[in-house]
């Protein structure tokens, strides 16, 4: 599931591919993915214009058209961005193309149709209007304190809900907080001082370093749960057995030993 380090990748691959250059036409393979704009209007706006300049809040990633708007993209469940020449090299399960002059693409991949291709006229409205909270990335140490402060509930919760911090979802965030040594069930209220400064500087650390490592659980570092986490593994840090903890659906892999309740 794309979370904000996988669109951050995403982001610098489509700045390195996709960004000036003529757009050509916009065919929608499935309109299923389209949320309050039609395939032809889709079209109409792009079409002549080029991607000028992208940013990404949370899990959303908003590309810039000419003057006349954002083209935001979700990646949903699976979805992806891929960059190609040549039409018959079109990835199985396009749901928008994007043609660009001299015969390049860029093909808006999901194979669950979980995902969303809108277009909006301002980005920071966009995020302003879906009461998204600030992207986990770019919130510095005082108002993750402010954020912490007040609020109920566990510390996972938090982390993963996105009008209160917007990029994580259940893989980073049970890495973020094996990395803080704080179990996921830990009241938010209890999270202070030092603590609150140690998660403040894991969150940080693991979205940085997993965008530079293309969101690639090969790619992590050995000293990371991420790439045990779908095997009986070990904790990398010391040995014990990690645990399966299941609340509301979602499935936390944590040390028992290293993750203290707190
Ligand atoms: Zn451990």
């Amino acid at each position: 599931v794309p979370e904000l380090p996988d669109v951050e990748y995403f982001k610098r691959y489509i700045d390195a591919t996709s960004l000036h250059r003529r757009i050509e036409r916009v065919e929608v393979r499935d309109r299923r993915v389209l949320e309050g704009v039609s395939p032809r209007r889709l079209d109409r706006t792009l079409r002549g214009h080029r991607f000028a300049s992208s940013r990404r809040h949370g899990k959303h990633l908003g590309l810039r058209v000419g003057a006349d708007g954002w083209l935001v993209l979700h990646f949903g469940m699976t979805g992806e961005p891929k960059a190609f020449e040549g039409a018959a090299d079109e990835p199985p399960s396009t749901q928008v193309l994007v043609r660009f002059a001299g015969d390049r693409f860029l093909a808006y991949v999901s194979q669950r149709k979980l995902g969303r291709v809108r277009l909006v006229d301002d980005f920071t409205l966009f995020v302003e209007e879906r009461r998204l909270g600030p992207d986990a990335l770019a919130l510095d140490l005082p108002a993750f304190r402010r954020l912490l402060a007040g609020r109920r509930g566990s510390i996972k919760s938090l982390l993963m809900n996105q009008k209160a911090l917007a990029g994580i979802g259940n893989v980073y965030a049970d890495e973020i907080l094996f990395q803080a040594r704080l179990h996921p069930k830990s009241c938010v209220g209890r999270v202070r001082g030092e603590r609150a400064t140690r998660l403040h500087r894991a969150m940080r650390r693991v979205l940085g370093t997993a965008a530079e490592r293309k969101a690639d659980p090969a790619r992590m570092p050995r000293s990371w749960l991420l790439p045990r986490r779908d095997e009986d593994g070990s904790c990398p840090r010391c040995g014990h057995e990690l645990a399966t903890v299941k609340s509301g659906g979602r499935t936390s892999r944590l040390c028992p030993a290293c993750q203290q309740q707190a």
